[in-house]
C-alpha cells in the first residue's frame, strides 16, 4: 500500500472572504494531518486547497480519476459549500469517496462564541448540504461522523481505506485459469463479460499445456535452490528428503513454472482444475499454497470468482491471515457444532497456527502422480468467510463471521491443511442462512479483514453483500434475500 494515498477534499466558497477561507485551509490541513499520520489509517492521506467553486471541483475529481495511486478521495465541508457546486465533479467521479462528517473543535468555546466562530464552524449544516445532493445524486459512499481524534473514526476510515486498496487491485487484476471448470458443477460459472464491467478483473483462460512447458523449463540449479528453502522454512517429511526427493523436486519445479507464468504475464490470481492437468505429473499443491501465501488469488476447479475474492483480500490487507477455503464436513454435536474447513490441498500457509508440515501422500482424485503439499492447522480467532455467487442477472456476496477454534481432537489421518470453525450465531442458522442466500462451497477465509471492510467493498462494487453474523435469524435473512430480489432489479434499471 505504499503507493496508495487518498486525497483529502474541503470544501467551501467564495463568500466568507480570504481570511476565514484562510483559516478553513490551515484547520483542514490539520484534519487531514491527523489522519496521515493515525496508524489505523493505512494509506498516505494527501490534503487538496479548499474547494470554492464548480470548475475546480470537477478538476480535482478528474485528476483523482486519473492518477493509479488515489485509491479514494475523502470530503468534509468545514463551511457551507453550495452543492450545487458539486453536482459536475461528484458525477464525473469514479474514485471510492468518503464524507467525512467532522469539525475542528472538540468541546464548544461556550463564553467566546460569536456569528465569526458559528461561520467558520458549521459543517453541521455544510455536510447536510453535502449528504443531500449525494443521496439526490444517488452517488455511493460511506459516511463517518465524529471528530477525528475519536478512534472508532480513525477505524472505520481505516477500514474504507483496506476496501478502497481491494478495490483498486480489482479494478486492474488479471486473472489466468489454467482449464476450465470442474465439468457439470453449476456454482463455479459466472458471467466473465459482467465480471469485467461491474469488478474491472479481466478473467482468461490458457491450455493448461503452457503452463506446462513453463514448468518443464525450470532450471534444475533453480530448483535445487527452491528445495533448501523448503527445507529451510518447513518441517519436511523424511520421505521428502530421501526415497521421494524427486517428488518434491517435481513440486519446486511447478512453484518455478507457475510463478513464471503468473509474472510475465502480470497474472495475480489463478485457477487449476483437477480434470485438467495436460502433462503435469502431479496436481499442484505446494506450488498453490505458496503462491497464495505471497499473495496470489486462486481457486480450485476454475473458480475463477473465489480467486478473484482471495486476491482482493489480500490486496487489503498484505501479509496474510488470508485463505482460499471449503465448507468440508461437520460436527454436529449438541453445544460443540463445528464446520471442518479444507480442500484436497490448496490451503495458504498464510493462516497456519504453527510451521507447517511438507509431506507426500496418495490423492486419489485427478489421477497423476502423488502430489506434495503443505499440512497444518489454522489459527484460532475470530474471521470471516466470503462467497461470491452468480445469479444469473447479478453477483450476490455472502459472507459469515466465524470463530476459528482448535480441531476438537487431533487429526492424524488427515492429510491436508484445515481450518475448524464456529459460525455465528451458529452452526444451523448460519447454514441455512448461506443455503438460502445460494452461497458457494467455495470461500475465501480471513482474519485479516472484517465485515466493515466486505460491506464497504460491496458499496464500491455496487454488490449485494449479505452478512450473517451475531444478530442473524432465519426468517428475517430469508426476508432480507427477498428484499433484496426486488430492490437489486429495480436499481439495475432497463
Ligand atoms: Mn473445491
Amino acid at each position: 500500500m505504499t503507493t496508495h494515498e487518498i486525497w483529502f477534499l474541503t470544501g467551501s466558497q467564495g463568500l466568507y472572504g480570504p481570511e476565514t477561507l484562510e483559516q478553513v485551509a490551515s484547520q483542514s490541513r490539520q484534519i487531514a494531518a491527523a489522519l496521515d499520520e493515525s496508524p489505523a489509517v493505512g494509506p498516505r492521506v494527501v490534503w487538496k486547497p479548499v474547494l470554492t467553486s464548480a470548475g475546480d471541483i470537477l478538476k480535482v475529481c478528474l485528476e483523482a480519476n486519473a492518477d493509479p495511486d488515489v485509491v479514494g478521495v475523502v470530503a468534509w465541508m468545514h463551511t457551507f459549500s453550495p452543492a450545487k457546486m458539486w453536482i459536475a465533479g461528484l458525477d464525473a467521479l469514479r474514485t471510492p469517496l468518503l464524507h467525512l462528517h467532522t469539525q475542528s473543535n472538540v468541546a464548544l468555546p461556550w463564553a467566546d462564541i460569536d456569528m465569526d466562530f458559528m461561520n467558520l464552524n458549521q459543517a453541521a449544516h455544510g455536510d447536510r448540504e453535502f449528504g443531500y445532493i449525494q443521496s439526490r445524486l444517488g452517488v455511493a459512499r460511506k459516511t463517518v461522523a465524529g471528530h477525528v481524534t475519536d478512534p472508532r473514526v480513525a477505524q472505520r476510515i481505516g477500514a474504507w481505506a483496506r476496501a478502497a486498496a481491494g478495490y483498486a487491485e480489482m479494478r486492474s487484476l488479471k486473472l489466468v485459469r489454467f482449464g476450465d471448470n470442474m465439468r457439470d458443477v453449476a456454482v463455479t460459472e459466472g458471467d466473465k463479460v459482467e465480471a469485467q464491467l461491474r469488478f474491472g478483473v479481466s478473467v482468461n483462460t490458457y491450455g493448461v499445456n503452457d503452463l506446462v512447458e513453463a514448468v518443464d523449463a525450470a532450471a534444475d540449479a533453480d530448483v535445487d535452490k527452491l528445495v533448501k528453502e523448503y527445507a529451510d522454512t518447513y518441517r519436511v517429511s523424511s520421505a521428502l528428503l530421501g526415497e521421494r526427493s524427486e517428488a518434491l523436486r517435481y513440486a519446486a519445479r511447478i512453484e518455478l513454472g507457475l510463478r513464471g507464468f503468473l509474472d510475465a504475464g502480470g497474472y495475480k490470481a489463478f485457477t487449476t482444475n483437477f480434470e485438467d492437468l495436460g502433462g503435469l505429473r502431479q496436481l499442484p499443491g505446494l506450488a498453490v499454497q505458496r503462491l497464495m501465501a505471497d499473495g496470489y488469488g486462486f481457486g480450485g476447479e476454475g473458480d475463477w470468482k473465489t480467486s478473484v475474492l482471495v486476491r482482493t483480500l489480500k490486496a487489503m490487507v498484505p501479509g496474510g491471515g488470508t485463505s482460499f477455503m471449503e465448507d468440508y464436513t461437520y460436527d454436529l454435536t449438541p453445544g460443540n457444532e463445528v464446520i471442518l474447513g479444507a480442500h484436497m490441498l490448496e490451503v495458504c500457509p498464510s493462516i497456519a497456527a504453527d510451521t507447517p508440515s511438507c509431506e507426500i501422500h496418495p490423492l486419489g482424485i485427478g489421477g497423476r502422480e502423488d502430489p506434495v503439499r503443505l499440512v497444518f492447522d489454522a489459527a484460532p480467532g475470530p474471521a470471516v468467510v466470503l462467497g461470491l455467487a452468480d445469479l444469473g442477472e447479478r453477483f450476490r456476496l455472502v459472507a459469515n463471521e466465524i470463530e476459528v477454534v482448535p480441531p476438537s481432537a487431533p487429526l492424524p489421518k488427515l492429510p491436508v491443511a484445515r481450518a475448524v470453525w464456529k459460525p455465528a450465531p451458529d452452526l444451523a442458522t448460519s447454514a441455512e442462512s448461506w443455503l438460502t442466500a445460494g452461497g458457494p462451497h467455495h470461500t475465501v477465509l480471513s482474519s485479516a479483514v472484517g465485515v466493515e471492510e466486505l460491506h464497504d467493498l460491496a458499496e464500491m462494487v455496487g454488490t449485494e453483500l449479505l452478512v450473517i453474523d451475531a444478530d442473524t435469524t432465519p426468517r428475517q435473512f430469508a426476508k432480507e434475500v427477498r428484499w433484496n430480489a426486488a430492490y437489486y432489479r429495480l436499481a439495475r434499471g432497463f
